[in-house]
C-alpha cells in the first residue's frame, strides 16, 4: 500500500498588508521531503499520521516535497499566486514521477488564502485526485479554523478537524487519518460524508472551548462520535480573518456507508449551533452592574424551546449562585434589567429555583415585583406554592411543545403512539364489554 504524505498550512490574515511570497516557505528545512517531512511535527497532524500508518503492515509512506509553515508564521498575509502555483506544481509533478498510490495524507489547514484562488484546500485536493485518479483515497487534517465547503469533501474522502481550541488534538486526528486511510484504502471503510454550512462569523478570541458555548458544541460533536462507531463530526469555528467565499462555521460529518446517518448528524450540529449562535456567555462573564447589554437569551437546548428572545437593558447585578448545587461552580448569575421595571436573571447552568430566597439573596426586593416567572416543573412549589408565599400560580406553556410540559403528543415516541391515549386520541374505552 502506497501513500503520498503532502503538506501545505497556513492561516492566512489576509487584512496584513504583505503578502506571504515563496521565499517566506524557504528556509533551512523547508520546504522537506521524504523521511525529513515525516519527521516534522512529531506531537502534531503529521507525527500522528506517520506514527499510525507505520503500525500497520506493507504500508509505504512517501514523503512528497512540501513547503512547512512560512517564517512569517501563523501572521502574514495572503499567499501569491506565484507561491500557491510553485510549490503545488512541484507536488504534482512529484506524485506523477513517483506514482501510482493507492492513497494520499494531506497535511493541511483550513484557512489558507492565496490570491487567485478562492479555494486553496479543495484546489489542492482536486489536482492531487487528479493525479491519482478515482480509485484512490484521500485524507485530510485540519485546524478547526479552517474555512470549508462542501468543495473539500467532493474531492477528497476525508477530513479529520482538531477540536478544541487551544488545539490540544492535533496528534489525534492525524492519527485518525491514518487509520481510516488504511481502512478504507482495504475497503473497510466506505466513507459517506455531508457538509453543512453555517454563516455564523464569530471573532477567535471568543472561541475558547473551555467554555460554553464551544464547550457545549464539541461535546455534542464528541457525544455523536462515541454514540455512533466508525463517525467522525467535524465542526469549523472558522477564521474570519481569513477574506474568503467560504468562511465561517462548518460542519462536516462522515459515516461507514451510512448517508442517512450523516445527514442526520450534519442536520443536529447544524440546527444546534443556530439555535445558540446568539449565546453571549463569553460576553455576560465579564459584565458589571451598569454596563448595557443587547443580548439574545433563552433558544438553547432544543428547538421546542424556540427562538431566543432577545433582551435590551443594563446589567443590575451579578452575583453568585444560591442553591447548592450551583455553589461552587464558580458562575455567576446575572440580573438584566431591561423594560418597565423589568428583571431578568441568567443562569449560565440548567437551575430550578425552589425557594424565593434564592432570588432575593442576589440583591433583589420582593416589594419591587408584582409578577414573578420562574422555569420549572414542580420543584417550585416547595417554597413559592407549599409554603403560602405566592397568592396566585399560573402555569404558562410556551407556544412550542416542550419536553417535560403536557403536549406529550408532540414527543417522537417510537414504541408508542400518543394518539392511542387519552386525551391525545380516541382511545377505545377499555372497560367497553
Ligand atoms: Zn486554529
Amino acid at each position: 500500500m502506497r501513500i503520498a504524505v503532502l503538506q501545505f498550512a497556513h492561516e492566512t490574515v489576509t487584512f496584513l498588508p504583505f503578502d506571504t511570497t515563496e521565499e517566506d516557505f524557504r528556509y533551512p528545512g523547508s520546504p522537506a521531503s521524504g523521511e525529513a517531512l515525516l519527521a516534522t511535527d512529531p506531537k502534531g497532524y503529521m507525527g500522528g499520521f506517520v506514527q499510525v500508518a507505520r503500525e500497520y503492515d506493507g504500508v509505504e509512506l512517501v514523503g512528497i516535497e512540501s513547503p512547512l509553515w512560512p517564517k512569517t508564521g501563523t501572521g502574514s498575509g495572503w499567499i501569491t499566486n506565484e507561491a500557491f502555483e510553485t510549490f503545488v506544481g512541484r507536488q504534482i509533478e512529484e506524485l506523477k514521477a513517483q506514482g501510482p498510490f493507492d492513497g494520499a495524507y494531506l497535511a493541511l489547514h483550513g484557512a489558507m488564502g492565496v490570491r487567485g484562488v478562492p479555494r486553496p484546500e479543495a484546489e489542492i485536493a482536486t489536482r492531487v485526485r487528479t493525479v491519482l485518479g478515482p480509485k484512490a483515497r484521500i485524507a485530510a487534517t485540519f485546524d478547526p479554523h479552517g474555512n470549508e465547503d462542501e468543495e473539500f469533501l467532493r474531492q477528497a474522502d476525508f477530513a479529520f478537524a482538531v477540536k478544541y481550541f487551544p488545539h490540544y488534538d492535533m496528534h489525534l486526528q492525524g492519527e485518525r487519518a491514518a487509520r481510516m486511510l488504511v481502512r478504507a484504502i482495504r475497503g473497510d471503510y466506505a466513507p459517506a460524508t455531508v457538509t453543512r454550512r453555517l454563516p455564523i462569523l464569530t471573532p477567535t478570541v471568543l472561541q475558547w472551548t473551555g467554555a460554553s458555548p464551544w464547550a457545549d458544541l464539541i461535546q455534542r460533536a464528541l457525544v455523536w462520535e462515541a454514540r455512533e462507531p466508525d463517525l467522525f463530526v467535524n465542526v469549523y469555528f472558522g477564521f474570519p480573518w481569513s477574506d474568503v467565499p467560504d468562511a465561517g462555521m462548518t460542519f462536516q460529518v462522515t459515516s461507514n456507508g451510512k448517508p442517512d446517518l450523516a445527514e442526520r448528524v450534519a442536520e443536529d450540529m447544524a440546527r444546534w449551533a443556530w439555535r445558540r449562535r446568539a449565546m453571549s456567555s463569553a460576553t455576560l462573564r465579564d459584565a458589571r452592574p451598569g454596563d448595557a447589554v443587547d443580548v439574545a437569551i433563552g433558544g438553547r437546548v432544543d428547538p421546542s424551546a424556540g427562538e431566543p428572545v432577545r433582551i435590551t437593558g443594563e446589567i443590575l447585578l451579578v452575583g453568585g449562585a444560591t442553591t447548592a448545587r450551583a455553589k461552587g461552580k464558580g458562575q455567576d448569575w446575572i440580573a438584566i434589567r431591561f423594560g418597565a421595571g423589568n428583571v431578568v436573571v441568567l443562569s449560565p447552568f440548567l437551575v430550578q429555583i425552589m425557594e424565593p430566597m434564592e432570588v432575593w439573596s442576589l440583591g433583589l426586593d420582593p416589594a419591587d415585583y408584582d409578577v414573578i416567572a420562574i422555569k420549572s416543573r414542580v420543584h417550585f412549589r416547595r417554597g413559592f406554592d407549599d409554603s403560602g408565599f405566592a397568592p396566585t400560580i399560573l402555569l404558562v406553556e410556551p407556544d412550542e411543545p416542550f419536553l417535560g410540559t403536557v403536549r406529550l403528543d408532540a414527543l417522537p415516541y417510537e414504541n408508542l403512539k400518543a394518539t392511542d391515549y387519552y386525551p391525545y386520541g380516541g382511545p377505545a374505552d377499555p372497560f367497553a364489554v
